[in-house]
Parts: structure tokens; C-alpha cells; sequence
């Protein structure tokens, strides 16, 4: 048990030794509690696609006389289980990553209006698909340090979900504006939106709404808590506001100066 107390007793040097130690032991037990319930979500959420195509696989297998018509559709859902165990570890090795590199952050001077119109260029054909119309609006160019790879992972994660979690003809406008100290992109959709009682827990690793939903989506539940720790690597913020079944809007902050960082 990591969770070990000191009894505490008057007021002394000793006694806030005593304090000290009950709160990094109470921390220590903290973070020994999440990182347990880390491994049991990855090892659920891993063995989720894992159990289907185990599944999917032996009913071939043991089926006699198959069509190709049934071998085809099970394979087709082989396949889309296999992508989704490939995502959910590219996000675990992101998550990594960003542990890792907590002091590593590559700062580069970037336009942030060139950095959005690319990747909103590359997310455009997802869009489309759904008919959901894309529109970037800044009056301005804004230049700031950032680093742009990382920087750009958090923001497609919040556009993608935009897009994914609006129904087809849907629209997401995207603003960028500037504030004193303050770069601020506004993503907006009209979308399914977010129950009140999940919004807290939105930014949470592995959290979705609904499953069931995620899941037909391809959704991994890791996205938003790699979009909010690389804001904060930046010293920025992130905020959302929603209302279900009119849409979602997030705010990313970003600071305008090295001095506001450091
Ligand atoms: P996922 O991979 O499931 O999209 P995220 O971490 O990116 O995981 O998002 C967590 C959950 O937040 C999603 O499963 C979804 O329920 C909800 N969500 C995120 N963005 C939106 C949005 N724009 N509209 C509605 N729900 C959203």
C-alpha cells in the first residue's frame, strides 16, 4: 500500500515534515490509482477490437461452404476492427510521446491562419463525404511560436470530431482571431452536441459520450486529452460550450509571447 501516514502532532519542524510527507504520500497514491486505471482501459479497449476479430475470424474458419459474399463482408470487418487497434495505438504512442517529450516542445514562428488552411485543406474530403460545409474565417494574419507538428495534431483532432460528430449537411466554421495576449480559435458545429453531465469529462483519456457511436465512427476516446495536453505544453487553454442537438463549440488559447509562457 503506497498510501503510508504519519501520525501529526503540534506545530513544529517535525510536524511539517509530517504534513509534507501525508501529501506526497496521498499524491503517490494518486498517481499509482491512475495509472492502474490506464492499463485496464487500454487492455479493455485493445481487447475489444481483438475479441471481434478472434470472432469474426473462427466463424469463417469453422463455417463450411462460406459464399464469397459472407467471406468478403467479415473480412471487410476484419479490416475495420485492425484499423481501429492501429489508431488506438497510434494515440497510445502519441500519449507517450508527449509524456516523454514534456520539455521538448520544437517552437517554430508560424503563420497559425497557413497552418489551419492546410489541414483543413487535407480534412476537407472527409467533410465532403458528409456534405458538411468548411468555412475559415480571419481577418488578419496571425504569426506566432508554436510547434507546428504537435500544434497541428491538436487542432485536426478538434476539427475531425467537428466533422464526425455532425450529421450529413451539416457546417463547421472556424475562427481565428487575435486578442491582446492571445491567439484564440474558435471551431463551431452544428452538430449532435454534448449532454451537460459529459462535458467535464470530455478531455478524460478513453472517455466517450456514447460507445456505440465512437465506435461506428472509428473514435478512440483518446483525441481530445492529446489536443489538451499538447495546448497546455504550449501554456495555453482549451474550453467548450455545447447544447445537444444544436452543437458544439471549442475554444484553443495560445499565448502571443515567449514571455507569457516562460
Ligand atoms: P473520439 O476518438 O471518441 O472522438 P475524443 O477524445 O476526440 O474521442 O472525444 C471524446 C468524446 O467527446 C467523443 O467520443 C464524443 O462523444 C465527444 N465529442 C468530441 N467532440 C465533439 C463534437 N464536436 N460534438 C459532439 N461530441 C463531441
Amino acid at each position: 500500500n503506497l498510501e503510508q501516514k504519519v501520525e501529526v502532532i503540534g506545530n513544529d519542524e517535525l510536524t511539517n515534515l509530517a504534513h509534507a510527507f501525508n501529501m506526497m504520500s496521498t499524491k503517490l497514491f494518486q498517481v499509482d490509482q491512475q495509472r492502474k486505471e490506464f492499463v485496464a482501459n487500454v487492455s479493455h479497449e485493445l481487447r475489444t477490437p481483438l475479441s471481434a476479430i478472434k470472432l469474426l475470424s473462427e466463424s469463417l474458419m469453422y463455417e463450411e461452404k462460406t459464399a464469397v459474399e459472407t467471406y468478403r463482408e467479415f473480412l471487410k470487418d476484419i479490416v475495420l476492427e485492425v484499423n481501429r487497434l492501429d489508431k488506438i495505438i497510434e494515440s497510445l504512442l502519441a500519449l507517450v510521446d508527449i509524456d516523454k517529450g514534456k520539455l521538448e516542445l520544437n517552437y517554430e514562428i508560424t503563420y497559425v491562419n497557413y497552418l489551419l488552411e492546410k489541414l483543413i485543406h487535407s480534412l476537407k474530403p472527409i467533410a465532403e463525404q458528409k456534405k458538411i460545409s468548411i468555412d475559415f474565417i480571419c481577418s488578419e494574419k496571425i504569426q506566432i511560436e508554436l510547434d507546428r507538428i504537435k500544434i497541428q495534431q491538436a487542432l485536426t483532432n478538434i476539427i475531425h470530431n467537428a466533422i464526425k460528430y455532425t450529421p450529413e449537411g451539416g457546417k463547421v466554421d472556424i475562427l481565428l482571431y487575435s486578442e491582446n495576449d492571445s491567439v484564440t480559435i474558435k471551431v463551431k458545429d452544428n452538430g449532435i452536441g454534448i449532454p451537460k453531465e459529459s462535458l467535464p469529462h470530455i478531455f478524460e483519456r478513453f472517455y466517450r459520450v456514447d460507445k456505440a457511436r465512437a465506435r461506428s465512427t472509428g473514435g478512440t476516446g483518446l483525441g481530445l486529452s492529446i489536443s489538451k495536453q499538447i495546448i497546455e505544453l504550449h501554456q495555453g487553454e482549451i474550453e467548450v460550450t455545447s447544447e445537444v442537438d444544436r452543437g458544439t463549440v471549442f475554444y484553443v488559447r495560445l499565448p502571443k509571447n515567449i514571455s507569457i509562457r516562460s
